[in-house]
């Protein structure tokens, strides 16, 4: 057991980073030897100092204190004998596993007691498919905001479903804005309005939640529990957690229970969000060690102090580089309007756009990985979620003066 652990460190490193320049500002060399010295058994949570900041957009960074709790109880959790990805997720460990995280979460998010929390697998694209199977007949229609990437592809699913009118789109300005609300045009008699709280992809997101007659749903997995938002508004909320609580593998769904029990006949049982909260989200075997490291992640937000202080750190994360592309006299750019600019996903561009590929290398070479912009769209994108410590905000933004110096 322990010879691929001690082998695997090296690789790692060897295989990724070969020219990084570490965050500790220590060499490659130095850190390859260190790394060698260290033994997973002997020294659990050891390496640290090697971690890269990294700005992807999902699969994001985990907290660090997160990631070394379930290494101290990846073997053997809590004397239990077992690894959690090794229990019966109808044994009681588990299953105090899962209600501890599903109350942290209602803690946390100020859920109502009349709705249900979900803890699904098939990523929030397979809810695009889920919400029109769940809460329409194929006669019905239903109203969507057209703001990105995202909510672009929840209309094409839906189409397929139900008819869709898309009451608001910014597409012709290139999603870089919100449609305003009285510029919607919304259908009478909609089963609901669905709109992307956080665009990924172009950085734009809702910073109100709107005012419809019919319930809303939204998208919130770039921005789940990046800042309080009042439930109650809501008919469904639902985020794929890879990108602001977990690993990959679990999605939350957070349902109005009076909305539940209308799916289709031909509604695959996996989809039907009654089946589900009937089942506590065990219908079948549930994504638990994503679930698992979700609650860890739940749990040290509630210990922060909740929404509330995790939202004003991340508009001061989000501050010191939007302020970065200001302050930067046109040498970098953020195409998206000032009043919905993302505090999760920062694209930019440069003025220069030739220098974008040096950028996103040099930045890697100084540990800031994952800078590159979307396939999409282009240029660059900082993703700074939760999990992103005011060190690597502060760290991108001086290193983005640095460059621009240096190339003028
Ligand atoms: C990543 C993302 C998705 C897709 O999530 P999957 O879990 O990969 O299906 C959908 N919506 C938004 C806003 C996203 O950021």
């Amino acid at each position: 057991m322990q010879a691929p652990l001690e082998i695997s460190r090296p690789a790692m490193l060897r295989r990724g980073n070969s020219r990084v320049l570490r965050n500790n500002g220590s060499n490659y060399k130095a850190v390859r030897k260190s790394a060698k010295q260290i033994s997973c058994v002997s020294s659990p949570a050891a390496p640290t100092t090697d971690r890269l900041f990294n700005f992807s957009a999902g699969p994001a960074c985990l907290p660090i204190d997160v990631l070394q709790e379930a290494q101290e109880d990846l073997i053997n959790w809590k004397g239990s004998g077992m690894s959690v990805m090794e229990m019966s997720h109808r044994g009681k460990d588990f299953i105090s596993i899962a209600d501890k995280a599903e109350a942290d979460l209602r803690a946390l998010m100020g859920i109502p007691d009349n709705y249900k929390v979900l803890f699904l697998q098939g990523g929030a694209s397979t809810q695009f498919a889920s919400i029109p199977l769940n809460f329409t007949t194929a006669e019905d229609t239903v109203d969507y905001i057209q703001t990105g990437s995202w909510g672009s592809k929840a209309i094409k699913e839906a189409q397929k479903y139900v008819n869709v009118n898309v009451a608001a789109t910014d597409k012709p300005n290139n999603f870089t804005n919100i449609p305003a609300q009285s510029e919607w045009e919304l259908s009478s008699g909609a089963k609901y309005l669905h709109f992307c709280a956080n665009e990924t992809i172009q950085g734009v997101e809702f910073k109100y939640t709107p005012e419809v007659g019919v319930p809303l749903i939204a998208d919130f997995s770039s921005n789940f529990l990046s800042k309080p938002v009042d439930v109650s508004k809501y008919g469904m909320i639902y985020a794929g957690v890879q990108k602001n609580l977990g690993p990959a593998g679990c999605t939350v769904v957070i349902v109005r229970d009076d909305l539940l029990g209308n799916s289709r006949p031909e509604c695959p049982a996996m989809l039907d969000y009654a089946i589900m909260a009937e089942n506590d989200s065990m219908y079948n075997t549930p994504p638990c060690f994503s679930i698992y490291m979700c609650g860890l992640v739940l749990d040290k937000l509630l210990k922060m102090g909740g929404l509330s202080e995790v939202e004003k750190n991340n508009k001061a994360k989000a501050a010191v580089i939007y302020d970065a592309i200001s302050g930067s006299d046109g040498y970098y750019n953020c195409p998206v309007n000032d009043a919905v600019r993302s505090c999760m996903n920062i694209p930019f561009t440069m003025a220069d756009s030739d220098l974008e590929k040096e950028f996103i290398a040099t930045a890697a070479e100084n540990g800031l990985v994952q800078l590159k912009g979307h396939r999409s769209v282009g240029g660059m994108r900082a993703s700074v979620y939760n999990a992103m410590p005011m060190e690597g905000a502060e760290k991108l933004a001086k290193f983005m003066k640095e460059f621009q110096s240096n190339h003028s």
